[in-house]
């Protein structure tokens, strides 16, 4: 083989990977043009492998440099591709991981009628129905990002609303209304019943209800509410 061959078919693979300078490259050409043999090896290095074969589809391999060339840029727009993928998927990883890792903001704003115990008491409950949304995968679980009291005012609108609910079950009205408002997802993948969307963030309002210092329950929740 003469030395420039040599030469030659040593440089051929980072030819063909678009990883020589433009001197390199026009040095090559430049020999391919005259030299048969290593036109030939060249046709044989960019034949088309199992992973290339869709550049093997789009070639016309009539002509070896344009050959090159193709894969080249078949190859480059590939990697392009593929780094984009990758770059997508660590963001949803990182956004996953932050979201996943924010704990739940608790607001009780300020009450003239209720104790923070009254509303820590409200807020377990309202936690508990949340997290008892189950999911398609059993283990995941509902991610509330803020529960916040509303005021006064609207605990004692709803209060009139719904006071008279009681009387059917307990033969007296609630004494007391307490309403918080919830921004939560349901659980990954879905909830069981394919009510909700796992995407979606909900705003909930919840009114819960009690009879003189009783425990509180939940009357109503949901979003659409006014308040
Ligand atoms: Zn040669």
């Amino acid at each position: 083989m003469k030395k420039e061959c040599s030469i030659n078919r040593d440089l051929l693979p980072l030819y063909l990977e678009g990883q020589v300078s433009t001197e390199t490259a026009n040095y090559i050409r430049d020999h391919l043009d005259t030299c048969d043999e290593c036109r030939a090896e060249l046709e044989t290095l960019s034949a088309p492998s199992k992973i290339d074969y869709i550049a093997a589809e789009e070639v016309d391999f009539g002509d070896s440099d344009a050959v090159a060339l193709k894969i080249i840029k078949h190859n480059r727009r590939r990697k392009i591709v593929l780094n984009i993928i990758k770059l997508l998927i660590l963001l949803l990883i990182i956004l996953g991981i932050y979201d996943f890792a924010k704990p739940t903001t608790i607001s009780y704003g300020t009450s003239e009628i209720y104790s923070k115990q009254d509303m820590d008491d409200a807020i377990d409950l309202i936690k508990e129905r949340i997290y008892n949304i189950e999911g398609i995968v059993s283990d995941t679980k509902s991610k509330i990002y803020s529960i916040s009291y509303t005021n006064d005012d609207v605990c004692q609108q709803e209060l009139n609303e719904h006071k008279g609910q009681a009387i059917a079950k307990y033969g007296v009205p609630y004494s007391e209304c307490i309403v918080f408002k919830t921004e939560m997802r349901p659980p990954l993948f879905g909830d069981k019943h394919h009510v909700l969307n796992s995407y979606l963030k909900y705003s909930w309002g919840w009114t819960l209800g009690r009879i003189d210092d009783g425990d509180w329950e939940v009357i109503t929740f949901g979003g659409g509410y006014t308040f």
